[in-house]
């Protein structure tokens, strides 16, 4: 996860009034037969367990910080590889060299495994699966590397779930609807104006942004060639204990027919104290590059749901480790996103 754009989120107490509204709990108890509305009947889809979701999170972390150039960096993405294979998928690398803002030159890599890669209609489920190289807005240990479990890992862990889910029921998914999963390099070594003011982004002035490096080499060299897909979904720390998520502006403006789609199911699903009917303001991340890619394309993101911090407290700091991590959370955002792809 990268950094807020500037626009406040005028518009979420609007959003919390609505929330905390009381129920009428009198009339549920004397006509329990006819009160309540019936759920809206959802399409039969595969069960997401989170108990994998969580293996695959925990599995990434063990492998270290993967900060580009770095052994764990390069094991990590070998075993995505692997396991996203093992499920039957096609699997593409696109490899690329980029420099950072403080100067590295890093080897970096994008990863797209495609189920039922024939199909016409195409989703696309985006994550970045690098971790930052510093905890700078740590309290104490700004330069430590940080374990991303909530901040990289849980995006890819979710996704991989639901290939694996996928694949474990063939032809349960209409035949012309087609999945890609795509897990984007280097979206985590940005420069970060509020608490790197010391440090020059060599990168000013060059016509390529310090955040996101994987997704805007992506959406100058497409992969497939020519690549399209009806909507996008980005995932972006979808794994942490209490985590929830807001209708940031980007998505609200680029993608709001899966948005509604995908918060309704969500709240059908029971899922609403994750995804709020709450409106926040843009944030900078690889959802803003596939969007100028064409892809509309939503960011489900971690954001506080109350006072005026557009990230949790574990952002960027030593503490997104796996303590954070909650099957709960990891539930309700690969159950919602799994049954939103039998939703016709
Ligand atoms: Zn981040």
């Amino acid at each position: 996860m990268t950094i807020r754009s500037l626009r406040l989120p005028l518009a979420a107490l609007a959003g919390l009034l609505v929330l905390t509204g009381c129920p009428d709990k009198t009339k549920t108890t004397e006509t329990a037969d006819t009160s309540a509305p019936a759920a809206p009947k959802l399409p039969k889809a595969p069960v997401f367990n989170a108990d994998s979701a969580y293996a695959f999170t925990a599995k990434q972390v063990a492998f270290g910080p993967r900060v580009p150039n770095s052994k764990a960096h390069v094991a990590c993405g070998d075993w995505i590889v692997r396991k996203m294979k093992g499920f039957g998928l096609k699997v593409m690398e696109q490899p690329f060299n980029a420099m950072t803002f403080d100067g590295t030159n890093i080897r970096c890599r994008n990863i797209i495994a495609q189920y039922q890669p024939t199909a016409a209609r195409r989703v696309a489920i985006f994550g970045h699966w690098d971790t930052r190289p510093f905890a700078d807005a740590d309290k104490t240990k700004k330069n430590a590397p940080m374990d991303g479990a909530s901040d990289g890992a849980s995006a890819v862990a979710v996704a991989m779930e639901m290939a694996r889910v996928l694949s474990q029921q063939p032809d349960s998914l209409a035949p012309n609807v087609g999945v890609d999963f795509i897990f984007f390099d280097a979206e985590d070594w940005g420069h970060d104006d509020t608490t790197q003011q010391g440090l020059k982004n060599q990168l000013d002035g060059s016509g390529t942004d310090s955040w996101c490096l994987g997704s805007q080499y992506w959406t100058k060299n497409l992969l497939p060639a020519g690549y399209k897909a009806e909507y996008g979904v980005l995932l972006d720390m979808v794994g942490a204990k209490g985590g929830t998520f807001t209708r940031e502006e980007t998505s609200r403006t680029n993608a709001r027919g899966p948005l509604d789609k995908i918060w309704n199911t969500a709240a059908t699903l029971g899922y609403s104290d994750f995804f709020l009917f709450q409106d926040t303001g843009g944030i900078t991340d690889d959802h803003v590059y596939t969007n100028r890619a064409g892809i509309p394309t939503l960011d489900i993101y971690d954001h506080p749901s109350y006072g005026n911090d557009y990230f949790p407290a574990y952002h960027h700091a030593t503490t997104d480790n796996m303590s954070i991590i909650d099957r709960k959370t990891l539930k309700a955002v690969g159950q919602t996103m799994t049954q939103v792809l039998y939703i016709d």
